[in-house]
């Protein structure tokens, strides 16, 4: 079948600028395109720019943060012109695309029941009477395994787990039929059965409703399963991108293969072997030039110190990019 196009998301620069005239590049120059029904997963150590790039194309950026330039086309609407709103995202947002952020009470106002805030979601987006849309909210609890949905409509957030709230934000999605679901580190708060639960369901979701589906972590074992695709992350910029299975059995990059060696394997019960990288990411305020893995990569030479930031450039069949000046190399 032919892929069809959903978001695209061309050179994008965000910064926050701080006192004392400090800009901190937190995206610098990020291009990324996710397909329909596809699950696009978005992986690196906090700090490397993974959701401030989807704050930015959802126009979410607030002050002293400023999307500086970049396009973004959603399913044949531009949201962002030369970094410039082109769009009413106030329709876009929720409606065909919704956002679930890591922590669900930020998300959730807790002074209404999660069915007032169901229904006033859903009336906002489609034209139901109070009924017809208290039905649908409650539906879509059940939808999402939230047992006794009737009874949950009439409960608070703080009365609920966080995985149950996670659950409440991803039935937002459910009775809007989003054509895309950003998931920001959905599963970070949440205990390890639990994480799986979540992402079980938003593959159920993906496939009820052809829904695309982009996962922000900097959990690479957690997605790999799930993921068509993956796109790393370092210091602002995307430095691998590729197939799961490529990224998965031929990482390029040396921070893409540090991330893996750290991803405990499930036969490996007493977590040998695991190896952390070593150091700290690059603070995002003066970056140099050169590649911003330099201090911490293990493969370096004299050429990475010297030449300029190596581009992404493609490297293997299947979609394959790396940032890095040895990624062409046999090892
Ligand atoms: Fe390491 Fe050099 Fe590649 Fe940067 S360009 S990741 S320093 S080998």
């Amino acid at each position: 079948m032919e892929k069809q196009r959903l978001l695209e998301c061309t050179d994008l620069h965000t910064s926050f600028f701080m006192e004392g005239n400090r800009e901190v590049k937190a995206v610098n120059g990020v291009s990324y395109y996710v397909d329909k029904g596809e699950v696009v997963a978005v992986v690196g150590e906090s700090g490397c720019g993974k959701s401030v790039t989807q704050m930015s194309v959802m126009q979410l950026i607030k002050s002293p943060g400023k999307v500086l330039s970049g396009d973004v086309v959603f399913d044949g609407i531009q949201l962002l012109k030369d970094g410039k709103p082109a769009a009413d995202m106030n329709k876009i947002r929720g409606n065909q695309i919704a956002m679930i952020f890591q922590e669900p009470m930020t998300s959730l106002n807790p002074v209404f029941t999660v069915g007032e805030q169901i229904v006033d979601i859903i009336r906002q987006h489609k034209k139901l009477g109070r009924r017809d849309a208290w039905k649908l909210g409650e539906e879509s609890l059940a939808a999402v395994g939230i047992p006794d949905a009737a009874a949950r409509m009439k409960n608070y957030p703080f009365e609920m787990s966080g995985g149950m709230r996670q659950r409440v934000l991803i039935a937002f999605a459910v009775a809007l039929e989003s054509e895309l679901i950003i998931a920001d580190e959905p599963t970070t708060a949440l205990d390890v059965t639990v994480q799986a639960q979540v992402m079980e369901l938003l593959m159920d979701i993906k496939k009820r409703n052809n829904s695309s589906i982009i996962v922000v972590t900097h959990n690479l074992g957690l997605v790999s399963r799930y993921a068509d695709r993956i796109y790393v992350m370092y210091a602002g910029r995307i430095i691998e991108s590729g197939t799961t299975e490529e990224i998965l059995t031929n990482p390029k990059h040396p921070y893409t293969k540090g991330l893996l060696a750290a991803v405990p394997k499930l036969e490996n019960k007493k977590r040998e072997n695991l190896v952390p990288i070593d150091g700290a990411p690059p603070s995002l305020v003066g970056l140099p030039d050169r590649c911003a893995f330099y201090p911490r990569c293990a493969y370096a030479t004299r050429e990475c110190e010297q030449k300029a930031y190596p581009c992404l450039r493609l490297v293997e069949k299947a979609d394959h990019y790396a940032a890095c000046h040895l990624a062409d190399e046999e090892e």
